[in-house]
């Protein structure tokens, strides 16, 4: 996103100094409200403010960012040790499902980051018509995978969308979030897959 930021708006930017910006953007992220669109509309406005651009030329940047988003999907970057600890889980046992609030290229993204394979259901918003935190689509998901919602765990990185819609399916839920996220004193939260995978493994949330 920097460099091809940087090359249409004829500035220098680093992915570094992009990058600095993360931990504002997570918790302007989090104070948003609204849909995901205004969520991930926060994300990076915030992003790329704290990276030194301008408030008005933040129109190019969206237009930028909107058109490589047509290209690939711009939300795929995988934390480390997350398609380990995702094959720790199913070899436990455990069925695993994705409930992602996208435009229909989820599953896509998904097998381009090369972790399709580890869930035997996948529900995207755009193609069931309602979006998280509707509890309908928690419920779909738990169909499809023949769950009950009180066996059923759910982990996700926003507080209202993912743990507040996940409680009111029935299920438990576990907020992914780094330590000091604002929301984290409100539920159960793990800092990643490969710590939820050791807490689950040893029955700590089991
Ligand atoms: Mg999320």
């Amino acid at each position: 996103m920097a460099e091809e930021v940087g090359r249409a708006l004829g500035l220098p930017l680093s992915p570094g100094r992009l990058a600095a910006g993360a931990g504002a953007a997570v918790l302007a992220m989090e104070r948003a409200t609204g849909a995901d669109r205004e969520r991930a509309a926060a994300y990076l406005e915030t992003l790329f403010l704290k990276a030194g651009i301008a408030a008005g030329r933040m129109e190019e940047v969206r237009r930028c960012l909107y058109r490589m988003h047509g290209e690939r999907h711009l939300w795929c970057s995988v934390a480390d040790g997350t398609g380990a600890a995702l094959d720790r889980l199913r070899q436990a046992g455990l069925r695993l499902g994705i409930i992602s609030n996208s435009d229909g290229r989820v599953a896509a993204a998904l097998e381009a980051a090369g972790l399709r394979h580890h869930f035997d259901v996948v529900v995207d918003s755009a193609l069931v018509g309602v979006e998280k935190p509707d509890p309908a689509i928690f419920r779909a998901a738990l169909e499809a995978l023949e769950v009950a919602p009180a066996e059923a765990l759910y982990v996700g990185d926003l507080y209202e969308v993912d743990v507040l819609g996940a409680r009111a399916a029935g299920m438990e839920a576990v907020l992914l979030a780094p330590a000091g996220a604002i929301a984290a004193g409100e539920c159960r939260a793990v800092p990643s897959i490969g710590a939820l995978a050791d807490d689950l493994l040893q029955g700590g949330l089991c």
